[in-house]
């Protein structure tokens, strides 16, 4: 026994058409579940060329191999396609209960093709999958569409069902558009939204309850009883978040310290996300005035986003499915100025970095109506962010008018001015219409290309590269470029996969200074993130139980347990390395470039900051890294194209002849 449900559902929208199909288990040996099933399938079944806003882009949506086994951070869920934004490989990741429900519905992924004459979900309940109509449902934001099928489902089902649906923004196709679940929590990348949306499907709702299981239940026990030890073992007084900004500015000149797993946890307890905020703006980590500013153009900005100015107003704590930490808050921000809502979730740190530091923004207050307002639209807050900060350089520099803003005086740090357009861009009116695809298409119509951040079409994450030459390897080899969750040389040394992996280098490398330099232990670390990346996403892990490190978080043990399987770090590694491989595959067929891929000019270091903890730092071997990370991978160092004897190592050819039936 292991813990794959075996099957796959695939839904035509176009011919109404949903059937089960057995996978073979060779297929979850070679990719596990998760990213890793969907590289599979989507690589083999997206033609090539195929319209990301067309009848051939397949949707997916997956649960990971360990989700439902008692593993604990497992329970994410990742949907992938052709993304719309960069032409490429898309994906996106949330957590919630919707994972789970993928399971209980007796599937490991469903597959969505075709388009639909007119608004429909997908209902199943593990015995049933049917398309329904949501003529009744579409126009709504993600939460009231949720809230209103609730209403109407939930005392017709066995189960009180879990939805993943979409807001305005996929339904207007805005390429910057997630899908939602849970009230408004959202997996945002890659444009998955406006790809839900151009077929639409409004929601996926699932009712299953089927059980779930694997191979040595008791193993997974104590595995998770000795994790749930060391996850809740620290503690300290609370109110330290003051702090937290002063230790940024402490970093650059302490001698470089690996972070400890149950440090991180303890934050992502008390805190969540956002304690990385003050943090961010002081140490160089986080980007400021359109990834253009220093420390002074923000000074004391990071006591505005100090983590204990949110703590005060969260009103409940609440967890993903399998996980003891729970980061996720919701807050009561009634009556704040700005905010015309009751509630909000914590904003996630991306969200406060990109609509604060990124803008030069002083309003916490309005960063929780800007997150609610995204959450319910369902559009990317770190794609917005950018997309904004642009607006506003190119006003500030007269390449935008008061007559193309629609009035808006998109000065630095205008909070209206900032609000307002938000809210064109989710209501595609106006100038806000013209700039809700990104930044990319935004600056090819306005011009102010210089002041456009975007790497192969996606914007990047709230981590500068700059700080962390590492992350500038994987924001532009990255098969879903931009991404800031694939790895980071900061992580590396807390990860120790030189302990489970034996070509992996050792973790003792300082992630600023070596880092600008182009070696081939360089490109085995980030090969090393990479492989270890793909793998907890075949898992359906959560990237917070990655960077604790495989000492703490023992994703091989787990792994084993779950499936009966005896296989050591290498082999895992190697089946993200798989994972890996195919996406990159995918991009290739799908006539992508890799070497036309670059980091923009100013993520580079040119010109050169004058001041702050980046003063002086350039990228200079980025484009050297990035061939020696291909190098490392097997892929040509040039083009970034997978060579034959890679292919054939890793058994990708055979693997593609199989199919699900
Ligand atoms: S750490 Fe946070 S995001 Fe990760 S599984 Fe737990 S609650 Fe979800």
């Amino acid at each position: 026994m292991t813990s794959f449900a075996g099957k796959i559902l695939r839904v035509d929208l176009g011919t109404g058409k949903a059937e089960s199909l057995k996978v073979p288990e060779e297929v979850y040996e070679a990719v596990l579940s998760g990213k890793g099933l969907e590289a599979w399938y989507l690589y083999k079944h997206i033609p090539a060329g195929a319209d990301p806003l067309g009848p051939d882009n397949i949707l997916a949506f997956a649960c990971g191999a360990l989700c439902g086994t008692g593993a604990f951070l497992t329970g994410r869920w990742t949907v992938a396609c052709k993304s719309p934004l960069t032409g490429g490989w898309g994906d996106a990741n949330c957590g919630g209960l919707f994972a789970p429900a993928i399971k209980q519905c007796g599937y490991d992924a469903i597959f969505v093709s075709g388009m639909a004459e007119k608004p429909v979900y997908l209902y199943c309940d593990g015995k049933n999958a049917e398309l329904r109509d949501a003529s009744k449902y579409w126009g709504m934001d993600a939460m009231e569409a949720e809230k209103a099928l609730h209403e109407d489902l939930d005392g017709a089902c066995r189960k009180k069902p879990c939805i993943a649906c979409i807001g305005l923004s996929g339904e207007k196709l805005s390429l910057i558009s997630g899908i939602c679940n849970e009230g408004g929590r959202i997996a945002a990348r890659s444009g998955v939204g406006a790809v839900m949306g151009s077929k639409r499907l409004k929601a996926v709702v699932l009712a299953g309850s089927l059980p779930m299981r694997s191979a040595d239940p008791d193993k997974i026990k104590a595995l998770s009883k000795e994790l749930g030890r060391k996850l809740l073992k620290m503690t300290l007084p609370s109110g330290l978040g003051v702090f937290i900004g002063f230790g940024g500015r402490m970093m650059g000149h302490l001698p470089y310290m690996p972070m400890d797993g149950a440090l991180t946890s303890y934050m992502f307890r008390e805190w969540g996300t956002q304690a990385n905020t003050s943090l961010a703006i002081t140490s160089g980590d986080g980007p400021l005035k359109n990834w253009a500013g220093t420390p002074k153009d923000v000074r004391r900005m990071d006591m505005v986003y100090n983590p204990e100015h949110i703590n005060k107003i969260e009103t409940a704590k609440y967890h993903c499915y399998s996980c003891p930490l729970g980061c996720g808050g919701k807050l009561n921000i009634r009556g704040r100025k700005y905010v015309e809502f009751d509630e909000t979730h914590k904003p996630e740190y991306e969200t406060i970095e990109a609509f604060g530091p990124l803008l030069m923004n002083w309003s916490l207050d309005s960063i929780y109506q800007l997150n609610e307002l995204l959450n319910r639209a369902g559009m990317d807050t770190i794609s917005a962010g950018n997309t904004v900060a642009w607006a506003i350089e190119c006003y500030e520099n007269g390449i935008l008018t008061n007559e193309q803003t629609d009035g808006l005086e998109l000065s630095w740090g205008n909070t209206e001015a900032i609000l307002a357009l938000v809210k064109k861009m989710v209501a595609r009116e106006g100038f806000g219409d013209a700039i809700a695809d990104g930044v990319k298409r935004a600056s090819e119509r306005f011009g102010g290309k210089e002041y456009a951040m975007h790497i192969g079409g996606q914007e990047p994450g709230m981590h500068d590269a700059r700080n962390d030459p590492q992350l500038g390897v994987h924001f532009v080899a990255e098969p879903a470029p931009g991404k800031h969750t694939v790895g980071m040389g900061i992580e590396y040394g807390a990860m120790s996969l030189c302990d489970i992996c034996s070509w992996a280098p050792p973790a003792k490398l300082h992630p600023k200074k070596e880092d600008l330099e182009d070696t081939e232990t360089l490109a085995y670390v980030s090969k090393a993130n990479a492989c270890y990346t793909m793998l907890v996403d075949g898992a359906g892990g959560c990237y917070y139980g990655q960077m604790m490190g495989v000492h703490m978080w023992k994703l091989v043990e787990y792994l084993n347990a779950a499936e009966g399987w005896d296989y050591d770090g290498d082999h895992y590694m190697e089946i993200g390395e798989r994972i890996q491989t195919l996406r990159q595959l995918f991009n290739i067929k799908q006539g992508i470039d890799p070497a036309s891929v670059k980091l923009p000019k100013r993520m580079l270091g040119e010109p050169a900051l004058s001041s702050g903890p980046l003063k002086g730092v350039t990228l200079e071997k980025n484009r050297e890294q990035v061939s020696s990370h291909w190098r490392a991978f097997g892929w040509d160092d040039k083009t970034g194209v997978p060579l034959k004897g890679t292919v054939e190592r890793l058994g990708i050819d055979r693997l593609t002849e199989v199919d699900a039936g």
